[in-house]
Order: C-alpha cells, then structure tokens, then sequence
C-alpha cells in the first residue's frame, strides 16, 4: 500500500524518475507540423488528446530546419503527425531518428492525388534533386477541401488505431469537422462561381494550385513552389501585363513572407492589395485570437470575393 501512495505523490507531484508519460496525464500526446494538422488533430482529439504544433510561430515551413530537441520532442509524442515527404522533407530527416516501435507516423496527406506544380521562369523549384526525379509536385493538398477532409480522415484513423476504446468519442469529433469542410466548401462553390474575374494574380510562392482548380481559376504566382524562389524582373513585367490585360483591380500577397511582390506589382498597375493565406503556420497573434482552418479560409474567401469582382 505505501508503494502505491508514494508512486500517486509521485506521479501527483511529477517528481523526477518518473517517465514523461506518466508526468503529461493519460491523454494521447500529438505533435503535429503545420498549422492545419494541428487544428484537425486537436478538433478530432478533443479532449483527449495533447497536441502541439512542432514549428514556433510566424516561421515559414519549406525551409525550417528542425533542431535535435524536436526529435527528442517528437520521440516523446505517440504520434507525429506531418504532411507528406513533398511538403516537409525535413520531417523525413526527424522520422528517422526517432523510436519507430514508439511513435506513431502519421502522413495526413497519404492517398490523396498530388498534381504537379508548373515551372516558373524555367525551373520548378530550386532544389537540383528534385528536378531529376521529373516534375515537382504541388505539396499545398490541404487547399483542396476535398483533400482537407481526407486528411482529417487520415488523423481520425491514427485515433482510433491508437485508443480504440474510444472510437465513438473521436468518430463524431471528425463528423462534426467534415460537416464544416462540407459546409465551407459548398460556400467557396457558390461564391465563386459568381465571381466575374477567374484570375487569381498572387505575388507569393505557388501555393493555391489546388484551390484554383476546385473552383476553375486561372492562378498564376510569382515565385514557384518552394518559397525560396525569388521573382526575376522579367516574371515581374509578365505579371504586370497580365495584369493590365485582365484588368484586375486587387493582387493577393501572402502570410510569413515579404509582401514585396505584390506591393510592386499594385504600385506598378495601381490595384491594390489583399492577403491570401495558405494556413501552413499562423502567428501567435493568431493562435491567441484563436483562429482555426476553417475561420482562415473563410477570410480568405471574403478576400476572394473582394478581389475577383
Ligand atoms: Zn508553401
């Protein structure tokens, strides 16, 4: 009996010798690595669930580069959930340091057709490697809501398979979710459908393939895929035609990088300019206002439905 009231002080107090588990409670641990998984993982796990968000806020996912005490934080979770090896190929590097008996992978863009992304200024992307591999697929799935949903889909099963008992209890979480994407997406439908411009101009990396195709816009982005690109002035100039030729009134700029292209490309043409945001991090502004997927793509289809009048 004493050992039993010495390990619940223990546990109680969290009293060091004790494993991290048994510190954090029983709920299951997830790390995720961008902001929508995180919003479905914590949606879906309620409150059963402990998630977090493996990039520091405001940071630009494509070119992080993780530290050896997010492995260690990762090896702590019982799950880790990112997108794919396309998105972020610097979860690759963290998988394989980590305890594969222990944690859970979970890639939420698994089973979901990716589309290649088209070349900008003659090249892709400006990583050599991926250029030998053929053409460079468009990593940003999450802004299909069709794709969104199977993600969440994806989440959902890594529940269940992790704490069965309670399948019922994450089931109607994930319903209640799929419900709002449904929702969210019959709105984008109808709104855009109505819009008189189909061109989205964007002076950020290419990032809204997905979204375009859903609801048949023409989108053209200044810098390719990998947000390391930078625009030459000849792009720029091309952009500025199109611009004049289409008549558009707004250019949408991005969060977490410079809005410097689209500011140059409003000044050229006098339009002006609104964000788009692809949700992959948010601010801690942002977490503290307590925006979520949904709350980021419906400001993005008022700013859609302001700019493509
Ligand atoms: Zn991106």
């Amino acid at each position: 009996m004493r050992w039993l009231i010495v390990m619940l002080l223990a546990v109680a107090l969290g009293i060091p010798g004790c494993t991290s588990k048994e510190q954090k409670s029983n709920k299951i641990q997830v790390v995720t690595t961008l902001f929508p998984l995180f919003d479905f993982a914590r949606t879906i796990g309620g409150d059963k669930a402990q998630v977090t968000l493996l990039l520091p806020p405001g940071v630009e996912p494509h070119s992080f580069e993780p530290r050896p005490d997010d492995v260690v934080r990762v090896n702590h979770a019982d799950l880790f959930v990112y997108t794919s090896p396309a998105m972020e190929p610097w979860a690759v590097s963290i998988i394989a340091g980590l305890d594969r008996g222990k944690v859970g992978i979970v890639e939420g863009g698994k089973g979901v057709a990716m589309v290649p992304a088209p070349e900008v200024d003659g090249h892709a992307d400006h990583h050599g490697e991926a250029q030998q591999k053929g053409p460079v697929l468009d990593p940003h799935v999450w802004l299909d809501l069709d794709n969104a949903r199977h993600i969440a889909g994806n989440i959902l099963a890594a529940y269940v398979a992790r704490d069965p008992a309670n399948k019922g209890y994450y089931q109607a979480n994930a319903d209640s979710l799929d419900n709002q994407l449904a929702a969210l997406d019959q709105r984008f439908k109808e709104t855009l459908a109505k819009s008189p411009k189909k061109v989205l101009l964007h002076g950020g990396h290419y990032a809204f393939g997905y979204l375009a195709r859903r609801y048949g816009l023409k989108y053209v982005s200044a810098s390719a895929v990998n947000a390391d690109a930078e625009p030459t002035p000849t792009k720029l100039a091309e952009l500025v035609q199109l611009m004049r030729r289409e008549h558009l009134q707004y250019v949408y700029t991005e969060e977490l990088l410079s809005p410097r292209v689209a500011e140059t490309i409003a000044r050229e043409t006098g339009a002006k300019v609104l964000m788009l945001r692809a949700g992959h991090n948010v601010t801690r502004d942002d977490l503290q206002r307590g925006v979520s997927f949904v709350s980021i793509m419906e400001e993005n289809l008022q700013n859609l439905k302001t700019g493509l009048q």
